[in-house]
């Protein structure tokens, strides 16, 4: 009830600009007028707490320090009331008529420079309590303040330009906002609705926050406390709550740092890939908040793309709390928790596969393919990225991993590069032809078995100055071996070769003898340099252009093998079988390259020398 005429002020004329623009066009979400009051209500809740220890006469001191948020749908409004510091008549007409004069500003002047760091206050908020106005069409603020002598008073404004100020009998300590809501925003009047605001901005909170009598905030900021502090099941929950996730993580870094940034981190990796199971791409799920109170739930550049597979939260009080924090303009700063969060994590998982390896491998076959991407397309983090990759070898037994570190320990002095095999499986490229001549000249060969390990494989392009280089490409020389017993003769296998070559015709683009078979008669390797048989294969399948033009390899023969030495022999006595040999061997090379196209005209053939046996 009031007892006194009303006071009316004009709103200073920044502040006139200010809720021109909040009212027209600032905030795409709305919603967020939510956030900014309950964040005020957990200041003026700080404010009187940090009162208490120095005041002991505060008035109503037998109040909670809670906050208490109701809606009634019927009347349109929505109410946030806390129990806090509350505002005498000065600090209603400095706080929320002039902007120059934040009250959390002075309060954390009082407070002294050095203790911002470790207060819990939300900051300097810009345009906080004004964002009511995007949704009201009036808004009351009845306020008492924590000093007994004080009148308790109501502020009243329909933003317009000016408010008003007058007493009132029987408020309790703290301020109590009432809005009145516009009719296109009368959602906010609904109790499921306020829930789902609160609940995404608000669920941090440290006070406890009631919505119409039901308690909403009911996980802690886990990330602000001490490692030591946390335990097992409580990172588990915090995880599942807000992740929104059901399986375990398999990973946590749990971090704080104070230089160059203020930033308290809770990263988790989830227990499976959802992009490897042929689900949509991941979006950036790290939520960045500042003092526990959201500020982007997907900010999209607070971790490089090859990072989307985290989860986790990152709140940092650097974080400038202005105008533009909804569209996060400060983008110089933003990339620089980027690169201090990315390195912190890369670290982290070059101890986690040092000191648990076992884990780090089951990590790496869940997620190796992020740290592929970024390995080949993030130039900053390129290097310690390389280190973390992991591959099968001819050395490695079928599942065990190798770094390329350990390939380069066991490198022989002659060895100058590092051979890797791209192909479906183990099996497939153990089969292969490819491989022998590298096994019999003790060389090692790292496994990939992804489509996109060439394309990795090829912008990473050496680890240790050592390039890495595609086992089956033709640039590639092997030492010589010994000379084995019943081989062919070199002259034989010239005149051999010769012969092949105008045999195949245009399906070849050079034969020669090779120096890397062992066991298979024959192999293909890629005449063309810039399309491996693989990148045909998947340019073919995503129907690029290119994958038609016409085939052309490099046959290598063994002259060791009895076939050839068949061959060689028919070659002149038989020259019409020995054509369907000799091409028969190209198709079973092509085919060992996983080049083969059309098999039709193969099986003709295949009948045909099959008449002849
Ligand atoms: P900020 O929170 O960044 O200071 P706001 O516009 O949100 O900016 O609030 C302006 C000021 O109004 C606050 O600094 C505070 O002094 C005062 N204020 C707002 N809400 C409350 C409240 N619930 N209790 C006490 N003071 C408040
Ligand atoms: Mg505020």
């Amino acid at each position: 009830m009031s007892t006194s005429t009303p006071q009316k002020f004009e709103f200073q004329a920044e502040i006139k600009q200010l809720l021109d623009i909040v009212i027209h066009s600032l905030y795409t979400e709305k919603e967020i007028f939510l956030r900014e009051l309950v964040s005020n209500a957990s200041d003026a809740l700080e404010k009187l707490r940090h009162q208490q220890l120095t005041e002991p006469a505060v008035f109503d001191d037998k109040l909670e320090l809670e906050i208490n948020v109701t809606t009634d749908d019927k009347a349109k409004t929505i109410t946030i009331q806390d129990f806090g510091i509350g505002m005498t008549r000065e600090e209603l007409v400095k706080n929320l008529g002039t902007i120059a004069h934040s009250g959390s500003k002075a309060f954390l002047k009082a407070l002294g420079e050095g203790a911002q760091k470790n207060s819990n206050l939300i900051g300097q908020f810009g345009v906080g309590f004004y964002s009511a106005f995007m949704v009201a069409k009036s808004v009351k603020v009845y306020t008492h303040s924590w000093r007994a002598e004080e009148a308790g008073l109501v502020w009243e404004s329909d933003g317009s330009g000016s408010y008003t100020i007058e007493e009132s009998e029987g408020l309790h300590r703290g301020a109590k906002i009432v809005i009145e809501l516009k009719d296109d925003c009368a959602d906010y009047a609904s109790d499921w609705k306020a829930k789902e605001i609160l609940e995404r901005y608000s669920a941090f909170v440290s006070f406890p926050i009631s919505l119409n009598g039901k308690r909403v905030n009911t996980v802690q900021a886990l990330w602000l406390r001490g490692k030591s502090e946390v335990k097992e099941e409580e990172y588990t929950e915090f995880y599942k709550f807000q992740a929104h996730a059901f399986d375990e993580p398999q990973l946590r870094l749990h971090f704080s740092a104070d230089a160059p940034l203020s930033i308290h981190a809770l990263l988790f990796v989830p227990k499976e890939n959802t992009e490897k199971l042929g689900l949509s791409r991941l979006e950036p799920s790290v939520s960045l908040y500042c003092r526990k109170v959201l500020i982007d739930a997907k900010p999209k550049d607070l971790l490089p793309e090859w990072l989307r597979f985290l989860k986790g939260v990152v709140d940092s009080e650097d974080i400038p709390l202005n105008i533009s924090r909804e569209t996060m303009q400060d983008k110089a700063l933003i990339e620089k928790l980027n690169r201090v969060i990315t390195k912190r994590f890369l670290k982290f998982l070059e101890e986690e596969a040092k000191n648990r390896t076992d884990a780090y491998h089951e990590f790496y076959r869940e997620f190796g393919f992020f740290l592929k991407e970024g390995a080949a397309l993030d130039f900053t983090h390129k290097d310690q990225l390389v280190k973390l990759l992991r591959f099968e070898s001819s050395l490695t037994e079928k599942g065990k991993f190798t770094s390329l570190a350990d390939y380069v320990t066991r490198m022989g002095s002659e060895q100058k590069e590092i051979y890797y095999l791209v192909g479906p499986n183990r099996a497939s490229i153990e089969a292969g032809p490819y491989l022998e001549g590298f096994k019999a000249r003790n060389l090692e060969v790292l496994f990939c078995y992804e489509a996109v390990d060439e394309y990795v494989m090829n912008n990473v392009r050496e680890f240790d100055s050592k390039k890495l280089t595609a086992a089956d490409h033709a640039d590639v020389k092997l030492s010589d071996l010994p000379a084995q017993e019943g081989a062919l003769a070199a002259a034989d296998t010239e005149t051999l070769v010769k012969w092949l070559k105008e045999a195949l015709g245009a399906r070849v683009a050079e034969v020669k003898s090779s120096d890397r078979l062992v066991d298979s008669p024959v192999l293909a390797l890629n005449a063309d340099k810039f399309m491996s048989p693989h990148m045909r294969r998947m340019m073919k399948a995503m129907n690029k252009e290119g994958a038609d033009s016409p085939l052309r390899v490099n046959l290598e023969i063994n002259p060791r093998h009895a076939v050839i030495k068949r061959l060689f022999a028919t070659h002149t006595s038989a020259p019409e079988r020995a054509q369907l040999v000799a091409e028969q061997l190209l198709d079973n090379a092509l085919i060992s390259a996983g080049l083969l196209e059309d098999t039709t005209a193969m099986v003709a053939r295949l009948n045909k020398l099959l008449e002849t046996v």
